[in-house]
């Protein structure tokens, strides 16, 4: 049995508390004038390396330290020469640890920015929860209604016609919901927030020849909402921390996220390559009910025709602007149909 004084620093209590140590067996007994004693396994207990002169450190679970001068006393519980093993281990794995940190962190910022967040956004954006992307798509819808867009002038046989062609296009198409608005704002336009809020301008509404058209337009943006487009240009703008709170559920990252996005669908546009996944799911969508991509490559050659006479050039006011009718586009419509 060996026993012997120290004083207990517990990161609660400001000043050290005077204890008694005691080694049986396995257990190492602490005991103080105020609690009662504390049984704790030897081995959970790390002694650190003795310096000269210096008095020796005991490590308990939970972050409390024992100093003590009691040397040979450390020594006889906790034999020195495991710790000079592991104390020369731990040198040796910290140095590992601060040359790959050096290296990466000199070496891999841009590969970061260049390609680990756009690869990140995307299995991040499918773990964003449901809940959350409802609360962004709301928060943006309210941020737009502010800005640029205004309530929507169409009679209510109008919207009520579309709304039923809507509600039958998406029932029991997947888990998501999805909801129509209908806004003005001077030209036609269509977006899809996340959350599954599909935004159809008045102007759009009347841009559109026939239902077949107008159920092309809200199949492309069905095709963001299920790609998480939007999410993802936030996720890719907002910078690797916010990726990361985003990620671990936190309500920070959420925040700014939901304050970031309506900014970054005002001035960023969606890939080619996000247009060209949308395409892709409406020209599907539209066949699996009996609709044909062609409205779509009819729909954009006419506005096509009629947005270059009017010469705005705002991106989100212009369909065009953020949904070119390339040549390409129109033809890859018209081969699905
Ligand atoms: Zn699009």
């Amino acid at each position: 049995m060996t026993a012997f004084e120290g004083v207990l620093f517990d990161g609660v209590r400001a000043a050290g508390l005077p204890v008694q140590v005691e080694a049986q067996g396995d257990d190492v007994l602490i005991a103080d004038a105020l609690d009662p004693p504390r049984r704790i396994a030897r081995d959970q207990i790390s002694a650190d390396a003795p310096i000269p002169g210096v008095p020796r450190l005991l490590r308990l679970p939970g972050g409390a330290l024992i100093e003590t001068g009691a040397h040979d006393a450390v020594a006889s519980v906790w034999p020195p020469k495991d710790i000079i093993a592991r104390a020369a281990f731990a040198i040796e794995s910290r140095w590992w640890a601060v040359l790959t940190g050096l290296a990466l962190t000199a070496g891999s910022v841009w590969l970061i920015v260049a390609f680990a967040l756009p690869l990140a956004a995307e299995p991040v954006s499918r773990r964003i929860s449901p809940k959350v992307e409802a609360f962004m798509g709301k928060q943006t819808l309210a941020f737009l209604d502010r800005t640029i867009l205004s309530p929507s002038t169409l009679t209510d046989e109008e919207t009520d016609k579309r709304q039923n062609a809507f509600a039958e296009f998406v029932n029991g198409e997947d888990a998501q919901s999805y909801w129509l608005e209908f806004r003005h704002a001077g030209t036609p336009n269509a977006l899809a927030l996340p959350g599954g809020i599909i935004i159809v301008t008045d102007e759009m509404v009347r841009a559109t020849a026939n239902d077949a058209e107008f159920l092309a337009v809200v199949a492309h943006e069905i095709g963001h909402v299920r790609g998480h487009h939007a999410m993802r240009l936030v996720l890719q703008d907002s910078g690797l921390a916010v990726l990361m709170t985003a990620l671990a559920g936190d309500a920070v990252g959420t925040t700014v996220l939901a304050a970031a996005l309506p900014a970054v669908l005002l001035r960023t546009r969606y890939s080619r390559q996000f247009e060209s996944e949308a395409d892709d799911y409406a020209f599907a969508m539209l066949k699996r009910h009996g609709q044909s991509p062609q409205a779509f490559a009819d729909l954009l050659r006419r506005l096509r025709l009629s947005e270059h006479e009017t010469g705005d050039s705002h991106s989100l006011r212009q369909y065009l602007s953020t949904h070119p009718a390339t040549e390409e586009r129109i033809q890859r419509a018209e081969e699905q149909r």
